[in-house]
């Protein structure tokens, strides 16, 4: 009897939580969702706005197309001089060098002309026509690498005049990781920050894991679904995300840095991992190394869950995100890679 007593409170303590509230706003190009747990509309309101703010300055301080500190950067860069970096900008420049280097440079961010070339420098790449192959491989010679960078205290400058920083496979990850950041010191303990499929999670849905489906590149309901809790990010590359066709063929924004041509073999990527920026970052270079290479570029950027469709649909996962994902495809083709460590 006491125990039927206790467990109802117990049950009506969970079911009395208050609903999550969700709040939206548009930033980096993509719809933003912050849903907040444990907290009233007034205070929910509040966070809302100064993370709202948050974006677009950081928005404002990373396109690699409008005017602003970025453009700024990318404009002197040629010149081969030195000249001092916003301190907007530098810390992406750093951490972008670290991650490319890890992945290989499957992850690339200097290579912003060739993306240009490619038509993703525009909010609409619909109705744009594939560059010609000379003036790819002008490019892929040329080698832009985040390694032509070199640094004097703030003073940068380029040994290479066709690095252009294009920071839209790590931006948005970073940008989160430091919305997350202030979200938790205004005293939010439960929280997700999505960012048009991507995101960050911390704590928890009143108890219960936070899901989140992960999108299928090839149907309309999910691929997956995810369970996360404490403090987690999920990332998605795909090859839907923007695009454009020309004469039959379909043209992605993922572009392979050897080859100067959009990544073939891969469909999307989908990474989990503590941290943002490196999920980013990550999930971009996985699709790039496709499903012959992502074991060894997950390993060298210390990522241990991946999944990763490939063009003929397969699905490849690492054991521990195989053991986490509730897969949602009907008779799924699965491989399932060694431990990453
Ligand atoms: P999304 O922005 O759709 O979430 P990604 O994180 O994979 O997808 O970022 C894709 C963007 O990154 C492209 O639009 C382009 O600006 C840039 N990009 C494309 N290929 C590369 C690459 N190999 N390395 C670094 N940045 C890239
Ligand atoms: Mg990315």
């Amino acid at each position: 009897m006491r125990l039927t007593i206790l467990l109802t409170a117990l049950l009506l303590s969970a079911c009395s939580q208050p609903p999550p509230i969700t709040s939206h706003f548009l930033a980096f190009g993509t719809l933003i969702d912050l849903t907040l747990q444990g907290v009233d509309q007034k205070k929910a309101d509040e966070v809302t706005a100064i993370i709202e703010e948050d974006f677009r300055l950081m928005h404002h301080s990373w396109h690699a197309w409008d005017p602003g500190p970025l453009g700024r950067v990318n404009r002197l860069i040629p010149s081969g001089q030195p000249f001092s970096v916003p301190p907007s900008v530098l810390p992406l420049i750093k951490i972008g060098t670290e991650l490319a280097e890890q992945s290989g440079n499957r992850f690339n961010p200097a290579i912003g002309q060739l993306i240009s070339l490619w038509g993703f420098h525009s909010s609409d790449p619909s109705g744009w026509t594939p560059p010609t192959d000379e003036a790819v491989q002008k490019l892929v010679q040329a080698n832009p690498r985040m390694s032509d960078l070199t640094f004097n205290g703030v003073l940068m400058q380029s040994t290479n005049p066709t690095v252009d920083l294009d920071f839209g496979a790590f931006g948005k990850g970073y940008g989160i990781d430091l919305a997350m950041e202030h979200i938790k010191e205004l005293g939010i303990k439960n929280a997700i920050l999505n960012a048009g499929g991507d995101l960050r999670a911390i704590g928890s849905r009143g108890g219960q894991p936070w899901r989140i489906a992960i999108r299928n590149p090839a149907g309309e309901r999910p691929l997956a679904l995810l369970k996360v809790q404490g403090d987690e990010s999920v990332f998605t590359s795909g090859d839907y995300e923007r695009k454009y066709e020309h004469q039959g063929k379909h043209y992605h924004h993922i572009i392979d840095p050897r080859s100067g041509y959009p990544a073939e073999g891969t469909r999307s990527v989908t990474v989990l991992h503590n941290d943002a920026t490196r999920a980013d970052a990550a999930a971009t270079a996985l699709f790039v190394a496709g499903p012959d290479e992502w074991f060894q570029v997950a390993q060298a950027m210390d990522i241990r869950y991946v999944l990763l469709l490939d063009s003929d649909n397969t699905i490849h996962m690492s054991p521990a995100m195989a053991e986490r994902v509730e897969l949602l495809v009907e008779n799924p083709t699965i491989k399932i890679s060694a431990a990453l460590k």
